[in-house]
């Protein structure tokens, strides 16, 4: 099998299984109690925070365990409930993932406004779109770090400016970003940012969410007083033990991952382009490593995705959250992909665990189908 949809969910590492071992079954005890049994527990978290702080640019303290993206993209969006009534007003944009313009949807039913800020053709929102959105009534702005279907990475830094030269809170779905270029909250100047551990090799069901020190965001789930009586619930050791050494790993591994997933993006399209398909790639320059997004003319990704499913080949049609969807998905709307090449749209996504030869065997096994 070859394995080519790494933005949907990533194997977890060897060494992310290993350190999670110990606290799957030996060391069980409550992170909470105050006797010794519980203080491999405790010590655990507290240097899982640490790692994971290092990893982003941010201090321990600032690092909120949640159950993932979904959970970390709620929490965002849904505290905008408690926002002081004039300002009632989220700013998004039309390609962000579900967990955030699904959330947006529940807001909206409870009496928030929501803006989505268009795309240009390459998937990139523009500082000054933002800047003309915001309004007196605004009081949160949140924009995906990179897209989950065409890898697009977003202008960050430029866009957190802007909303704090307006002295708003900017929040970031990081969930694609973690763990594959580099970040650093506190450079970038976000406030609020998500991650998964799927997304960079780590346990499924875990995430956290950055909060910068300073930034009140009221809390998302009441009970015990764990993540600074911000989310209760006694925390998943293992799970937090294996996404930091996840993405410690990661992190380490960024710049010749990045190298190599470059190299395999090249082989792909070159060979495709030299079979003479008629196919556009979607997406910017400024894009994740890896991330192959593709359109073909007058082709049919689903029936595509079948048939690279029955040579062995695992790729998407778009998000995986919207593969029981068939339609055209709102992000290829967005970016205008022109019709004829719309509904031929693929997603292949290399991982660490992808060669040179898995990239040639997909491009002859596309072309295989398509000519
Ligand atoms: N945000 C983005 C951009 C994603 O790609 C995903 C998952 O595909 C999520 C949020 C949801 O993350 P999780 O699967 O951890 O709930």
């Amino acid at each position: 099998m070859i394995y080519a949809d790494n933005a949907a969910t990533t194997k977890l590492c060897v060494e992310a299984y290993d350190s999670m071992k110990p606290y799957l079954h030996d060391q069980y005890g409550n992170a909470s109690q105050p006797y010794s049994f519980s203080r491999p527990a405790k010590e655990a978290l507290r240097s899982a925070r640490e790692t994971i702080a290092a990893c982003i640019g941010a201090t321990p303290d600032e690092i909120y365990f949640t159950s993932g993206g979904t959970e970390s993209d709620n929490w965002v969006i849904k505290s905008s409930l408690f926002m002081p009534t004039k300002r009632d007003e989220v700013i998004t944009s039309q390609i962000e993932h579900h967990a955030i313009l699904n959330s947006c949807r529940t807001i909206r039913e409870l009496g928030i406004k929501v803006r989505y800020l268009p795309v240009d053709n390459s998937g990139t929102v523009c500082p000054v779109s933002l800047e003309n959105a915001i309004s007196e009534h605004t009081g949160l702005v949140s924009i995906m770090f990179a897209n989950n279907e065409i890898g697009t990475i977003e202008p960050i830094k430029k866009l957190a400016k802007v909303a704090h030269a307006n002295g708003l809170v900017f929040h970031t779905d990081a969930v694609q970003a973690v763990g594959h270029i580099p970040i650093d909250v506190h450079a970038l100047g976000v406030d609020l940012l998500s991650s998964s551990a799927h997304k960079f090799n780590g346990p499924k069901g875990i995430g956290f969410l950055y909060i910068k020190n300073g930034v009140n965001i009221h809390s998302y789930a009441d009970g015990g007083s764990q993540e600074q009586k911000h989310r209760a619930g006694t925390e998943n050791i293992a799970s937090i033990v294996g996404m930091s050494s996840a993405l410690k790993l990661n992190t380490q591994r960024m710049f010749e991952e990045e190298k190599k997933l470059r190299t395999l993006e090249n082989i792909l399209i070159r060979s495709l382009h030299e079979s003479g398909l008629d196919f556009i790639r979607n997406g910017s320059e400024n894009h994740l490593p890896g991330h192959v997004s593709l359109s073909f003319r007058e082709a049919d990704g689903e029936m595509l995705l079948h048939r690279l499913d029955l040579m062995g080949i695992c790729i998407s049609t778009g998000s995986a959250c919207d593969s029981v969807n068939t339609q055209v998905s709102h992000v290829i709307k967005a970016v205008k992909v022109p019709d004829e090449y719309a509904e031929g749209t693929i997603r292949i996504t290399f991982g660490a665990d992808n060669t040179e030869s898995d990239a040639v065997e997909i491009a002859n096994a596309i072309k295989k189908v398509l000519l």
